[in-house]
């Protein structure tokens, strides 16, 4: 990623593919080939693999986990990767197994996160933070950036999110701009947003990201999000408390009951966003949250180059509309 933050001669903005680990190995598998078949559609800069953090997979079922799927993509695949890491819920070994592995499978970029505050239920069913805390030794993002850059000096490209509409603990952009400026001085060298719709909003934190003093060689980059049916719209922005602009709610709300229709205008509104997003001057790379599916980012991508009126996908791209149905 640095390697690319060094050229300056951004005539059309470049992507990346982010995907979950799934929660069998059946999953697992069909991801390999869905990244696989992906990458050849459509060539992205780099892919992500987010973090597990909620132990949903049992230590007992031999299912790839984040670090297990980066070693396949670089290796494997031959694919640059970018491996999501969070700190809050780790011990120090679990934190020296993950950066080794991720150093020894060829892996170069990492995103530094907190991830959720590790949590105990109680008997009577109430959630706690859990008391024995003691044994995780980083409270923040920023924590994991310093220890990164203490141990591995410049191996890693390191990333942080951050939250344009604020975070859920953190409502004021102001106060998050400043933990997001600890972070980069502490060495992170790209910011990774929180999915939005709202680009007058993206702009102008944009434009306070700056004037804070984070310099225009650490990369803002856009989570974006495709649309694929009106009720998962409405529930992602509700659970990560961003806006819904009122020009899209009126052009997606009429056509709620039909997916296909809906995902066209979705797709039409999204690439706009990208285009705006672009010539801001703000955004040279768009991060898509694939939620490990094959189409939604594609087709925006498509419909951006056409916006664009320049080629952003390999000349011979595979993926066709009419034969490949989401699945
Ligand atoms: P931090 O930067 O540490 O901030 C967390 C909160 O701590 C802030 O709201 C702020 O209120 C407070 N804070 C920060 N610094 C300070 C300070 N110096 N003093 C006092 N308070 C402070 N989660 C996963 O589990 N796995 C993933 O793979 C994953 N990927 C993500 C990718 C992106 C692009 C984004 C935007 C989020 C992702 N998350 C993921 C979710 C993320 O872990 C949560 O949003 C988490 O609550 C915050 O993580 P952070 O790295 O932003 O934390």
């Amino acid at each position: 990623i640095e390697n690319y933050q060094k050229d300056n001669s951004y005539e059309i903005p470049s992507f990346s593919y982010e995907y979950f680990v799934p929660k069998t190995l059946q999953g697992s598998y069909n991801l390999y080939e869905r990244i696989d078949k992906m990458n050849m559609d459509s060539n992205p800069l780099f892919i992500d693999v987010t973090w597990n953090a909620g132990g949903v997979i049992s230590p007992n079922i031999p299912i790839p986990k984040t670090n297990d799927i980066i070693e396949t993509s670089q290796q494997a695949l031959q694919l640059d990767s970018c491996m999501h890491m969070t700190c809050t819920n780790m011990t120090m070994k679990e934190i020296d197994s993950a950066l080794k592995k991720a150093y020894e499978s060829g892996c170069e970029n990492i995103l530094a996160l907190r991830g959720d505050p590790p949590r105990s239920v109680e008997q009577n069913g109430k959630e706690n933070v859990d008391a024995s805390v003691d044994k995780y030794p980083f409270k923040y993002a920023k924590d994991l950036v310093r220890y990164i850059k203490e141990k591995y000096g410049d191996h890693f490209c390191i990333g942080v999110a951050a939250y344009p509409e604020g975070h859920p603990e953190e409502a004021n952009s102001d106060v998050l701009i400043k933990y997001l400026k600890e972070k980069v001085d502490l060495g992170a060298t790209f910011i990774i947003t929180q999915m939005f719709y709202n680009t007058d909003i993206f702009i102008a934190w944009c434009e306070k990201v700056r004037a804070a003093g984070i310099p225009e060689n650490v990369h803002i980059i856009p989570g974006i999000m495709p649309i694929t049916s009106y009720d998962s719209f409405l529930r992602r922005c509700n659970w990560c408390q961003i806006n819904v602009p009122q020009d899209l709610n009126e052009v997606l709300k009429p056509v709620q009951q039909d997916d296909e229709a809906l995902r066209n205008l979705a797709t039409n509104y999204v690439a706009k966003m990208c285009l705006k997003l672009f010539k801001s001057g703000h955004v040279k790379h768009l991060h898509f949250y694939t939620m490990n599916l094959e189409k939604g980012s594609y087709v925006i991508l498509k419909e951006l180059e056409r916006l664009l009126g320049k080629r952003l996908l390999p000349l011979a791209a595979g993926l066709n509309s009419n034969a490949n149905k989401e699945k």
